[in-house]
Parts: C-alpha cells; structure tokens; sequence
C-alpha cells in the first residue's frame, strides 16, 4: 500500500490529512502524520492567551482527536532524504530514532521566529509563536507587576513598568491591545502601582499599522491604540536589544525589560536540510498545484511553502490560506495515485481582521469592505469562535470570554512548566 507521510501537525498538515481521509478508499494508501506537538495551536487566539483572558488549553486541539485513521507519531522530524524517499526522525519523548519511508511527501512545517539576525534580539526578547511563548509571556507580565509594586529603585520601576511589542503587523496591534486590558484589569490588586505609570510601545519600521491593507484600518488600530494609552513608533526600526532595552535605527533607546517580538516569521529551518528548491526566504518552491517544482512526489503548503498564486505574486502565510490549501493538496494528491491531472490552487482571501482588545476590533471583508468598532470586534469573536476546532474548545473558550466579562483576570504566576520557567528566568 502506497504511503503517504504528512510533516507538520498545524493548520495546514490536518486540514490535508482529514482530506486524504474522506477521499482515500479503505486501503488505497496509509496516511501518517509527523508533528513534534500532540496539538494544532490556534495561533490567531495567542495574544489573548498571552494576557490571561483565554486558558492555555483552551486554544489547543489534540491532534488525534481530529483524525480518525491517519497514524500519528509524536516526532520530531532532523532530516529528509528525497533521492531515497526517507524521513528521519526522532520521537519527542523517547529520543527513538526512526527512519519512515513515503511514497508521497506533504511538507506543512510551517515557520519560526525571525529575528533578522539583529543583535540581542534572540537573547532579550519575547517570541509570540508558540503556545509556550504566550504562557512564558504570561507569567512574565505578572512577575513584573509583583516586582515593581515592591521595588524601591525608581528606575528599575520604570524600566519594568515599561514594555515595547515589536512590528505592526496583526500580532503586534493586538498583543499590545490585549496587554493594556491586562493591565487595565489587575492593576487594582497592586496598591503601589498606577495604570499611567505603565508606557507600552508599539514600534513598527513602516509608515503604518497593518501594512498592506485598506489604509483606514491602520489608521484605525493607531487611533484605537492611542486612546488606550498605547505610544505607537511609526517608522523606526529596531538595531538590536540588551538586558536593559531597545536600540531603535535612529539612535533612540527605550529602557526596558520586556520587549515582545512579533515583527517576523521564516519558514521552518527543517526546510533548509532538505534538498530542495527554495526562495531567498527559505520557503519550498511549489508548482500552482503545490508540487515540489522538479518532483512528482513531494508537495509543499503553509507557511512553509512558496505556491504561485497565479498573478505573479505567492499567497501570502495566513491560517486562512493554509486550511483552503489543504484540502486541494490532498486531493491532488488522490489525483496523482489515480493517476488523474491535478489542478491549481486558487483562492480569494476573504479579508483580515484583528482584535484591539476594549471590544474593538477592525476587519477587511470581502469586496474591500472595512468595518470598525464593536462590530467588528463582534464579528472577530463569532468568526474565529465558530473556526475553532471541536465543539468542547469553543464552548471552553465562549466561558472564558463569559468570565471575563464578569472577573478580572488571574495574576497567579505559576511556574510548573520547566522549560518555560528556565527560559523565563533566563530572560530575567
Ligand atoms: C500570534 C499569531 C497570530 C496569528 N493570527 C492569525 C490570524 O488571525 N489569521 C490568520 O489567517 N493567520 C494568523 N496567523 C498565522 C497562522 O498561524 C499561520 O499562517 C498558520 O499557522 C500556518 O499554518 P501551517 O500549518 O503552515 O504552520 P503551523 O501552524 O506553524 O504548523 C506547523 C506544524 O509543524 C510542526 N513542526 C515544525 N517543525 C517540525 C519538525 N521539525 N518536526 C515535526 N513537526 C514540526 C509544528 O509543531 C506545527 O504543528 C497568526 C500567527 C501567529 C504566530
């Protein structure tokens, strides 16, 4: 039976496996599924996970729950030999290397973090891309509320009272809208403190928030921000951080201890040890139906993944994209083990939103049509709600958000997680 291994557990590796599921007759293929994480992160949740309004579970959806005949393995994927149709790998709890042969290959590695190689940005700053960098996050913002309600030293107060959030792109606008709220609603527990002592930053090194949509809606977000006692640092880039601060391009410096970096992603650096072709950026180069260009039987999607999207240009790395493409892979897919054409992948975004927090929001909708305010946000909650995986995840989170309305959010710092504490204490 022919075999066909899916690389990557998020949006884009489970919306092509349960594809693969529905359209494969019982013993056509074996589909097997590769992921270093038991669970799909709903990325577009973490920067409310990130100031406790969501429960850290609650935006997670164990991978098997999701599948019913694809083999998972708990494994993290070191190389890929595509002369030899091998993946080697090792499994996350047992180290036990393995080595799984494919008759089919689905790349869906997604991406990581890019710090642009600016110095003391790896080391002094925040990542916002996994779910353990919104629950370090978290406990970092409360550790230094107790901090500074205690500290006697002026300008270490200040410094910890200060907090930048690099990029203004959609993670940014809403990771700093959502922390003000934090603040906003616990800092009543902290006697010493006062809410117009905390400076949050908003730095982006292009001229507006939200590049690369209908102006109005950055315009908005900074309006929104700004209201909201958001600085926001128009057209300053960053030159690289320390124990202390941020160096900005112009020579400015802002004296701080957490500085969150949302200000780009790469392709996953597993792409770079495969032999195969890529962009400058390190993604795999597709063909339209999201052939690897050059071979038959290896197929590229996500973010991991360059795919033509027909007019000159790529599509861009969006959740949105990576669960329409999907499905057309896997199906092309089928079509290649049948030995039927496959077809292009096309597809019209339905437009962007992103949460302001206070019940703001701002979406693109289709047709180019912009809309503000509560509505927006309204329509933000209902959207990703109705999106998110399982029936038990959205009523978890539709409780959270209940509760939120009625409490403020939970300053308890907890520290169980080993790894997040040790690279928690590391950034101290
Ligand atoms: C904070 C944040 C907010 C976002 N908000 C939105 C939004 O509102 N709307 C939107 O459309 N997009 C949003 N995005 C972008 C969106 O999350 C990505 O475009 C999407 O996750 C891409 O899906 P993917 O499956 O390609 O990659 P991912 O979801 O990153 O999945 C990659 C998978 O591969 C696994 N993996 C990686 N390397 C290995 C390895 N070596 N071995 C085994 N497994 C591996 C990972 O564990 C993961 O399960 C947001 C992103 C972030 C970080």
């Amino acid at each position: 039976m022919p075999v066909i291994v899916v690389v990557g557990g998020g949006f884009a590796g489970i919306a092509v496996a349960r594809r693969l599921e529905r359209r494969l007759r019982t013993g056509e293929a074996e589909i097997v599924l590769l992921s270093r994480d038991n669970y799909t992160l709903f990325t577009p949740m973490l920067p409310e996970v990130t100031s406790g309004e969501l429960e850290v579970r609650h935006v997670v959806t164990p991978i098997r729950e999701q599948l019913a005949r694809t083999r998972f393995v708990l494994a993290d994927v070191d190389q890929i030999d595509v002369a030899r149709r091998e993946i080697m790998y090792h499994h996350v709890l047992t180290g036990v290397r393995t080595v799984q042969r494919y008759d089919h290959l689905v790349l869906a590695l997604g991406s990581s973090t890019s710090t642009f190689d600016l110095p003391g940005v790896a080391e002094y700053t925040w990542p916002l891309k996994r779910l353990k960098d919104a629950d370090a996050l978290r406990n970092h913002l409360v550790w230094l509320l107790e901090l500074a309600d205690t500290i006697a030293d002026a300008q270490r107060r200040l410094r910890l009272l200060t907090l930048v959030v690099v990029g203004g792109g959609f993670t940014g606008v809403e990771t700093a809208g959502e922390i003000v709220e934090l603040f906003r609603s616990v800092l009543r527990f902290y006697k010493r403190l006062r809410f117009d002592e905390v400076r949050m930053i908003l730095v982006e090194a292009g001229p507006s928030l939200l590049a690369g949509l209908p102006p109005k809606m950055g315009q908005y977000s900074r309006r929104v921000l700004e209201r909201r006692g958001v600085e926001v640092l128009l057209g300053d880039g960053v030159a690289g951080a320390d124990d202390r601060g941020l160096a900005l391009a112009s020579g400015r410096r802002i004296e701080t201890e957490t500085i969150i970096w949302s200000a780009g992603v790469k392709p996953s650096p597993t792409i770079a040890s495969i032999a195969l072709p890529t962009t400058k950026r390190g993604a795999v180069m597709t063909e339209r139906d999201m052939r690897v260009r050059g071979f038959d039987d290896v197929w590229a999607l996500g973010d991991c993944a360059a795919i033509p999207d027909g007019a000159g240009g790529l599509f861009p790395m969006t959740a949105q994209h990576a669960i329409r493409e999907g499905p057309h892979l896997a199906d092309n897919v089928v079509a290649a083990l049948r030995g039927k054409p496959t077809t292009p992948f096309r597809y019209r975004s339905l437009g962007m939103m992103a949460a302001l927090g206070g019940r703001k929001a701002v979406a693109q909708l289709p047709g180019n049509l912009v809309i503000t305010g509560f509505l927006a946000w309204f329509f933000w909650r209902t959207y990703y709600l109705l999106r998110l995986p399982g029936l038990d995840r959205k009523l978890r989170v539709a409780f959270d958000w209940t509760l939120e309305l009625l409490f403020p959010r939970d300053t308890a710092e907890l520290r169980f997680g080993e790894r997040e504490g040790e690279e928690a204490a590391t950034k101290r």
